[in-house]
């Protein structure tokens, strides 16, 4: 625990670390430039860029080590203050996954600073050009840092990421995976979606520390472009291994939706470029850091890198809903799942009692995909709950009733208003919302159950698997089986599985969470196969990290399942 914590702590400093030696880099570089320009041979222009830039990396310095030449605040207020620092970075107790912040310098003349912003606030604040408002002045991000490999300044090999990304389902893939032809999750070939955005990108920079410079004022030609924003899209992918299917299934059979639980799965949020732009992505001068767009009288043609793509990334639970497709209808289905995209939003919210910045959701790729993210510190684990109570998308159904006034009818309400469907964050899809288009399906949830999946097969398929892997000559095996398969509890992943590590071979393991469940007929009376029993039980749970379950033949079967189904 120590041990690890010593590794966090020394992990948590890293990016103060990349942010010094780049500042001293960009001041040592910068002080080559001046030096040699004394000796001539250096443009005026290269000198003037040379000397700012060399002022600039002084500033960033004097912030990081904490001298700043400002006395008018409290030096905890500061970015760097050790202990608002290492908070930001993630390392406290208790949050499991640490939401790095973006970060950008806000040049004045008493020093600058640092201010940080939420990566998937960041993505559109700290954009380039964008203007962001400090303390009644206006800057715009004019530059990014570059996470530079070798010495020399002007010749700079940034390492882009290389990604693919699927328009039907918005799954992610980097690495070995670039090269696929098809989709890893939903199998779809890759191509442009409908709004012409391209599936693979190939100058994707990961979002660094942005730097701004003081604007007196704002063009109207600039205001109108930033007016309609950027034009943001969403990915994911499951962690290996952490993904879990499961169906709703109405009570007549019929399927309603499909559902995949992700844990601490990955978000990625990409930045195609303004939507009111020109181009596709954003121009980058590599020498300098300096976005194209904001220095496009001196754009120097061979440093400029076209089409960069800008990119964060955060870990979290997710659900992925994918509604089946014969329970769209057949005009209108952009406005149903956008309809139910929020009232599943604002339902699992209220169910759970959460806060409305602690879970959201967003659609997915065509939009066929809505994807539910926990946004807390650490998750409060409400989206596993959804899957693990059979009844879950009852309760939702019930609270989404509720909530678009179908129990308790609100006259003024035609299509949707604040009370039920409209949110400021959801404002550009208002038009598209109709609480009347999902009664008939939220009536349909009222009377469903969730099916869970073992690995991608079906529950049934599942559950033969396992019923010819039992003991033949075990019946109360059968019996328990049989049991938990009608109950609707989750199976087990396995059955007469050995675990080398205890040496035993325990009836039905539950790999994720560990368990080993032992059906003990009436051969486990006898003393010798008690002390075998321990034996096995003390090597389970202390040498392979087990928890033993055993159920008794003697003892009421309802009150021992009931006990396995809330540890599974
Ligand atoms: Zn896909
Ligand atoms: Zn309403």
């Amino acid at each position: 625990m120590l041990d690890r914590a010593i590794i966090e702590f020394d992990k948590a400093g890293d990016r103060w670390r990349q942010l010094y030696k780049d500042a001293v880099r960009q001041r040592d570089n910068a002080r080559h430039i001046i030096d040699r320009s004394n000796r001539g041979g250096v443009s005026t222009e290269d000198r003037i860029n040379a000397e700012a830039s060399e002022k600039e990396a002084k500033r960033q310095i004097d912030l990081l080590i904490g001298q700043s030449m400002s006395n008018k605040r409290r030096s905890s207020e500061f970015e760097f203050y050790p202990y608002r620092y290492f908070a930001a970075e993630g390392f406290l107790p208790g949050f499991n996954f640490p939401r790095l912040p973006v970060r950008a310098y806000i040049p004045d003349s008493n020093g600058g600073e640092f201010i940080a912003r939420p990566r998937v606030v960041a993505i559109r604040e700290l954009a380039p050009t964008n203007i962001v408002y400090y303390e009644g002045n206006k800057f715009q991000i004019n530059k990014t840092k570059i996470p530079v490999s070798g010495i020399d300044y002007k010749r700079v090999k940034i390492d882009y990421k290389r990604v693919k990304l699927c328009a039907n389902c918005g799954y992610f893939h980097e690495g070995e995976d670039f090269n696929r032809d098809l989709c890893s999750n939903c199998g779809a070939k890759f191509q442009s979606d409908s709004y012409g955005n391209l599936p693979t990108l190939t100058k994707v920079l990961p979002m660094e520390t942005a730097l701004t410079r003081r604007r007196e004022r704002i063009t109207s030609d600039e205001e109108e472009r930033l007016k309609y924003g950027y034009n943001i899209t969403t990915h994911f992918r499951y962690a290996e291994q952490r993904q879990e299917p499961a169906e709703v299934i109405s009570n007549d059979g019929e399927k309603l939706l499909k559902l995949t639980l992700g844990e601490t799965a990955d978000i990625w949020r990409i930045n195609r470029g303004l939507k009111r732009g020109k181009e596709r992505g954003f121009k980058l001068d590599t020498a300098t850091g300096f976005w194209g767009d904001s220095k496009s009288d001196t754009e120097n043609l061979e440093k400029l890198d076209t089409e960069v793509h800008l990119l964060v990334t955060d870990t979290c639970n997710i659900l992925v809903i994918q509604p089946e497709k014969d329970i769209l209808p057949q005009e209108n289905s952009e406005a149903f799942l956008t309809t139910l995209q929020y009232a599943l939003e604002r339902s699992i919210q209220a169910y759970y009692k959460l806060e409305e910045n602690e879970l959201a959701s967003e659609k997915l790729g065509e939009g066929k995909y809505l994807l539910f993210w926990e946004a807390a510190e650490g998750g409060a684990g409400v989206l596993s709950q959804t899957i693990e109570n059979p009844k879950s998308f009852q309760d939702l159904a019930e609270t989404a009733l509720d909530i678009c006034h179908f129990k308790q009818p609100k006259e003024t309400c035609s299509v949707a208003c604040y009370e039920c469907l409209l949110s400021y964050r959801n404002q550009f899809d208002h038009p598209l919302l109709d609480r009347h288009l999902i009664q008939p399906f939220l009536e349909k949830l009222t009377d469903s159950k969730v099916v869970r999946h073992s690995q991608g097969k079906s529950r049934d398929e599942q559950y033969q698997q396992l019923l010819e892997k039992t003991d033949p000559s075990s019946e109360f095996e059968r019996i328990v089986l049989k049991e938990i398969y009608q109950r609707g509890i989750k199976l087990p992943n396995d059955a007469q599985v050995l675990i080398p590590e205890a040496n035993c071979q325990p009836d039905f393991v539950y790999q994720k969470e560990k368990i080993a469940v032992f059906c003990d007929g009436s051969v486990h009376d006898t003393p010798e196969q008690q002390e075998k029993d321990r034996i096995n039980d003390e090597n389970l749970e202390f040498t392979a990290g087990y928890h033993v379950c055993r159920l008794r033949y003697d003892l009421d079967l309802t009150a021992q399942l009931d006990e396995l189904a809330s540890w599974v």
